[in-house]
């Protein structure tokens, strides 16, 4: 948990679990943090029990693991329950608390249901999009511990590496590139063990050609898709185009 004087983060990543953020973007958070911003990743629970770990210490020294192969000095991993996260007050309030001590400029998180695989994250979307509200209200400190109100300037989507191409109900998907980080994507998510032994190691190469195919797409040799909340803007046409 963040103390009093957290740091400021630049960018903080949500998940459900350990691993969503790493197999979602960890790509572009290993490159935010070459490029030298502050960023952290939020597990809203800790992802346990799975049929593969142990005991949840196992999965926990992962997600630190994961973490610091990704650059990354700040991870949280909140106590809400594993496969029963509901979007409740509780659990909007728990999260712009963190968002609160954290003050990221930029809020990542998942944007869509995820079929056939755990209802924890649709809830962890909707828990997201809330306590991203909260955090910014006036009048009602006495919820959040008295730490005062934050505003949140840029929130996005991600979808996790091998979910469906597009995000719907969004305008504004980009492609980030993430070239040079692949590999750093693929080391952090091989440190959770405990998910992925090797009779799973067919989930590497689904990541890695979800990154290729990305990539291709808009002349990139990797990429990892976002959408933005918002329609995305520019007051530079030209700057914007040919951002590199
Ligand atoms: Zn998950």
């Amino acid at each position: 948990m963040a103390g009093p004087d957290s740091p400021q983060l630049d960018v903080l990543a949500v998940g459900a679990h350990p691993d969503d953020a790493e197999i979602a973007c960890g790509g572009t958070l290993a490159k935010l943090v070459r490029q030298g911003y502050r960023v952290g990743i939020l597990d809203l629970t800790d992802g346990e029990p799975t049929p593969g770990c142990p005991r949840p210490e196992v999965r926990l020294e992962e997600a630190q693991q994961a973490a610091k192969t990704l650059g990354i000095e700040d991870r949280v991993t909140m106590s809400l329950p594993n496969r029963r996260l509901f979007d409740s007050f509780e659990a909007r309030v728990a999260l712009a608390k963190e968002i609160r001590k954290y003050r990221p400029k930029v809020v990542i998180g998942f944007g869509d249901k995820t079929p056939m695989a755990s209802p924890d994250h649709w809830q962890a979307m909707q828990i997201t999009d809330a306590a991203v509200f909260y955090s910014r209200l006036t009048k009602w400190d006495h919820h959040f511990d008295g730490l005062p109100p934050h505003q949140v300037y840029v929130q996005l989507y991600f979808r996790l590496a091998f979910e469906p191409i597009a995000l719907t109900g969004f305008a504004s998907h980009f492609t980030a590139d993430i070239s040079d980080t692949l590999q750093a994507k693929l080391a952090s998510i091989r440190c959770y063990e405990s998910q992925f032994p090797p009779e799973k190691a067919y989930v590497f190469d689904r990541i890695r050609g979800a990154a290729l195919f990305f990539g291709a797409a808009c002349g990139f040799e990797a990429g990892e898709v976002f959408c933005s909340a918002r329609p995305l803007r520019t007051t530079n046409v030209m700057r914007f185009l040919f951002a590199l």
